[in-house]
């Protein structure tokens, strides 16, 4: 979904009191107030992100949460997690919960099925940071089949790794070894990873989703 901003009809310049809107009264079509920027302070929200779901829980993107709001205020999405602060955000017409996660009202078809770009943050996220081969916090990317031996750079060869298992791993194969993985190493799949690789810090009230359509 395309990101717009900002949302016209008036941003707030300025911090308004809790529990007023600007809108208004009767207004029934047209540009949906955005939410008023209430005690974090204008910077705070204007740099929130909601996770939006589909009807079927598959994470679609993050939403500026002025966005979330209106989806959720036209009827277009439920709220699934608000806040972990529990706060409100009130209109003259509606109270809703500053959401988290929303999740749509009618389905969205997502024909992008693309493969996801492998890199580091991706790659020790997809092994949840931890060694393929030990299981202690992973520091590096281990190539499955060495790259001096022809294995490719791929989501399939490779695995995070912690540094003592990479140093005796060297250029063996596992055979050579008799080391094993205990899973296949698969590319992940979906456009959460990619919405993963460019988000800092995933608020963890959006975890499971992520982690449930990351095992599809
Ligand atoms: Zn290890």
């Amino acid at each position: 979904m395309p990101d717009r901003k900002p949302i016209p009809c008036g941003a707030p310049a300025a911090t308004p009191p809790r529990g007023t809107t600007t809108r208004p009264a009767g207004r029934k079509r047209g540009h949906r107030q955005p939410p008023s920027e209430q005690s974090e302070g204008v910077g705070a929200w204007s740099k929130r992100r909601v996770l939006l779901l589909n009807t079927t829980f598959e994470p679609l993107t993050a939403l500026p949460l002025r966005r979330a709001i209106v989806l959720v205020v036209c009827g277009k999405a439920e709220v699934v997690h608000g806040d972990s602060a529990g706060s409100t955000w009130n209109s003259a017409t509606h109270s809703i919960e500053i959401p988290s996660v929303i999740r749509l009202s009618k389905f969205v078809h997502v024909p992008y099925r693309g493969r996801v770009p492998l890199s580091r943050p991706a790659l020790m996220m997809r092994d949840n940071h931890r060694c393929a081969y030990c299981g202690v916090r992973a520091e590096t990317i281990d190539h499955v089949v060495p790259r001096s031996r022809g294995g490719p750079h791929t989501w399939e060869n490779c695995v995070a790794c912690c540094a003592k298992c990479n140093r005796r791993k060297a250029d063996y194969t596992l055979r050579e070894l008799g080391w094993r993985l205990s899973e296949t190493p698969k590319a992940p799949r979906g456009r959460h990873w990619r919405l993963l690789v460019g988000a800092a810090e995933p608020d963890p009230l959006w975890l499971p989703y992520l982690g449930e359509a990351a095992a599809h």
